[in-house]
């Protein structure tokens, strides 16, 4: 029984009064957390996988969506959802991140059936889906970009031609790719037409579109990003900047804020970049701005994230802003000076001290990041001061289905120097035991206590480039 719900008079000064979050595990525990603090009523869906996951139970209704669909097709059926939420009288869908979080026709469907999506418009969810639209965008408020084709590569030919003309080595990416997936690198021009016939099977298969573009590859840089918030009323800012650099297979797996390794210049660029281009596309809402940043300093803008990210919890442990509650906030119409976002104007921004995330996932990463599946047969989580947990998948007795994002729980530490962050992280995640299933915190203890990590020089091929992190 809940204690706390808005009254008619608090939903009519406010906006809403019921939230359907449209995803599953953590990131659906951690919008059904915010909404309890805005005394929002919440509403979760689940497939027929997770009838027993614990997320469902975090919210105030629960129901089953897609009982004749796919594990993954249930979290993907619009029709369904959209269904479910005017039938629950759902004023607001929070997509999460992954699934329909990045989906225009989603946030059409929502706009069109008078349901508010948490997140930017279709419009602009349709501009920043395409890669090659998004670097257009950069380039049109002046903000660099990678040397590139501005179009879609006809075939592989073109690509050949192409990368001779760019020198090696070059990468081959998706335009609507996501998730480190549909990308390919080429180091001689012998790659280059097979790399071009996989990337654009999987770009079919994967998003529905046969759109390749390539790109000069940059050689060792570091992946920064800038988080926005902007809300209704044209205020666009920045909350500072993360560095996550260390990935395998273009995916993050540890983040941290600030990005104190770059130069306080280079970030000041950043920032001012990844809020001109927001504010150009009309942007609303929190999102990403992704840059890579080569060993001079140059920043190349790659794309925008429209969503919550996975690693948004560092951001908000160096400037105290709840960004899933601000997200919630913009679209129920509040400003940035809201008091729970508390940016009236840009020096609002405080950052203070340093935070680091580690994902803890259930793969083996001595087995080329293999996911493990099965159940937690024992689980104890770490804690203690400066360190947050945000988890939802582990507990002992839980079902790891092969369905499903490997990842176990978020391990985010804070303190007052980077040097803290990390033994404070170190300690946190090896207070983890979890047993059942493999994970890779041997893994990313190692990286944590790499003395590469603690100098600040990790750049994204790192991983792949240190094996004693595999020992
Ligand atoms: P996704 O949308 O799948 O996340 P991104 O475009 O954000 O893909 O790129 C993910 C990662 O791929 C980057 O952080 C970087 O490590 C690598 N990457 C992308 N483009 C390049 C490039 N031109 N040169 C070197 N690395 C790149």
């Amino acid at each position: 029984m809940r204690l706390i719900e808005r009254t008619d008079a608090q939903v009519a000064e406010h906006g809403f009064r019921k939230v359907l979050v449209a995803n599953r595990g953590e990131i659906a525990i951690r919008v059904f957390r915010a909404c309890y603090d805005l005394e929002l009523h919440t509403v979760a869906m689940y497939s027929n996988e997770d009838i027993n996951a614990l997320f469902r139970t975090k919210a105030d209704e629960a129901y089953l969506i897609g009982e004749n669909k796919s594990p993954l097709g249930a979290y993907l059926d619009i029709p369904g959802i959209i269904d479910l939420a005017k039938r629950r009288q759902v004023d607001a869908i929070h997509p999460g991140y992954g699934f329909l979080s990045e989906n225009a026709e989603f946030a059409r469907a929502c706009e069109e059936n008078g349901i508010q999506f948490i997140g930017p418009s279709s419009r602009v969810l349709a501009q920043m889906g395409d890669k090659l639209a998004a670097k257009a965008t950069a380039v049109a408020c002046g903000v660099p970009t990678i040397p590139g084709s501005k179009e879609p590569l006809k075939d592989g030919d073109e690509a050949l031609e192409r990368a001779i003309s760019y020198g090696f080595p070059i990468i081959l990416k998706a335009a609507a790719g996501g998730g480190g997936r549909g990308m390919r690198r080429c180091d001689t021009p012998e790659e280059v037409k097979p790399a071009f016939d996989l990337v654009r099977s999987e770009a079919k298969k994967a998003f529905g579109s046969e759109d390749i573009f390539i790109e000069k590859y940059l050689v060792e840089p570091k992946h920064i990003e800038v988080q926005i918030l902007a809300d209704q009323y044209g205020s666009v800012m920045h909350l500072g900047e993360r560095d996550c650099s260390l990935q395998r297979r273009y995916q993050k797996v540890v983040e941290y804020a600030p990005a104190w390794s770059v130069s306080e210049q280079v970030r000041r660029r950043l920032h001012e970049d990844a809020v001109k281009v927001a504010r150009h596309v009309g942007y609303v809402n929190a999102g990403t701005v992704e840059f890579l940043v080569d060993k001079q300093g140059n920043h190349y803008f790659i794309e925008m994230n429209p969503r919550i990210q996975v690693e948004h919890t560092v951001t908000e442990m160096v400037t105290g802003v709840d960004l899933v509650r601000a997200q919630i906030l913009i679209a129920e119409g509040a400003p940035l000076s809201h008091p729970y976002i508390g940016l009236r104007t840009q020096d609002d921004l405080h950052v203070n001290g340093f935070a680091i995330q580690c994902r803890v996932t259930t793969e083996d990463p001595v087995n080329n990041f293999a996911p493990d599946t099965g159940k937690i047969t024992a689980y104890r989580s770490g804690g203690g001061y400066g360190v947050r947990l945000d988890g939802g998948n582990a507990y002992t007795g839980a079902a790891i289905s092969p369905y499903y994002d490997s990842l176990l729980v978020k391990v985010t530490s804070w303190d007052n120097t980077f040097e803290g962050a990390c033994r404070r992280a170190t300690r946190a995640i090896r207070e983890e035991h979890v047993r059942g299933v493999k994970t890779n915190i041997p893994f990313v203890t190692n990286i944590l206590t790499h003395p590469a990590f603690h100098a600040g020089a990790c750049h994204t091929k790192f991983i792949d480039e240190t094996p004693e992190l595999f020992e």
